[in-house]
């Protein structure tokens, strides 16, 4: 997981339709708030708004075609992800569905990632669990009133992941136990063995360089290395978080 910075102005379909929807639902909420607590009524969310080509190809070129969570490549493929649920959301696992969810943020395009299927199966389950419950927001609110709340899921357009999450080899771990890395980590299946397997590859490759870079090879090769290790340093290359703890600390698993 890196960083990932997001133009600022949103796509227009975003700041047009999706505005007007939005309104539309909390006028409907704002009407009959507790049947939509109780689940007797739900919003429709409209895919061809938050999904449109537009908003995917800002995020796919924002996050340089890589799942924003585990950084695999996606392409042309992924989802759209709601850092926060739209429909509904649970503290944890174990905890009974909560609706409406965060529908005012449905089509905010701060709220607005791409995911691969993977990943996106967390936001199947509506895990969206914060420090203290009690501090959730469950009304429509401005983005100001959203920053009291504490997520444990690491928001990669708001906090650098790599002062949370860090990896031994090529197995992530929460710096120091820290709460948002290892819920993240753990909600998201960070550490998945499928996952585990590729950046096994890529960091015995990179080990590989590491060490021809070492050798008594020739110059203009070494270069070439160096070039081809700088690749896959940038934000870019599948895996980056991992290669750059591999490069800082030479590979000492
Ligand atoms: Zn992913």
């Amino acid at each position: 997981m890196i960083r990932i910075v997001k133009p600022g102005r949103s796509p227009e379909i975003l700041t047009a339709k999706g505005r007007r929807r939005t309104q539309t639902y909390i006028r409907k909420f704002n009407q009959s708030p507790q049947e939509y607590s109780q689940g007797q009524k739900t919003f429709f969310f409209d895919n061809e708004i938050y999904g449109h080509p537009s908003v995917k190809v800002e995020l796919r070129l924002a996050q340089h075609e890589k799942c924003c969570f585990c950084e695999s490549i996606i392409a042309e493929a992924g989802d759209v992800e709601h850092f926060r649920p739209k429909g509904g959301y649970r503290q944890d696992e174990t905890d009974d569905l909560h609706q409406p969810g965060y529908f005012w943020l449905a089509y905010e395009w701060s709220n607005l990632f791409l995911a691969c299927s993977t990943c996106n199966s967390r936001h199947k389950k509506n895990l969206f669990p914060l420090q203290n419950p009690k501090q959730r927001v469950t009304t429509p609110c401005s983005q100001k009133a959203l920053q009291q709340e504490e997520p444990l899921f690491i928001n990669p357009a708001e906090v650098d992941p790599a002062n949370y999450i860090s990896f031994r080899g090529w197995i992530p771990f929460a710096i120091a136990d820290n709460a948002l890395g290892k819920m993240t980590i753990s909600a998201l299946g960070l550490d998945r063995e499928s996952l585990n397997l590729r950046r096994e590859s890529r960091f015995g490759f990179l080990k590989q360089l590491f060490e021809i870079l070492h050798s008594s090879c020739p110059e203009e090769l070494k270069q070439r290395v160096q070039d081809k290790i700088n690749r896959e340093l940038q934000d870019s290359a599948e895996f980056a978080a991992m290669a750059r703890i591999a490069i800082k600390t030479s590979f000492q698993e």
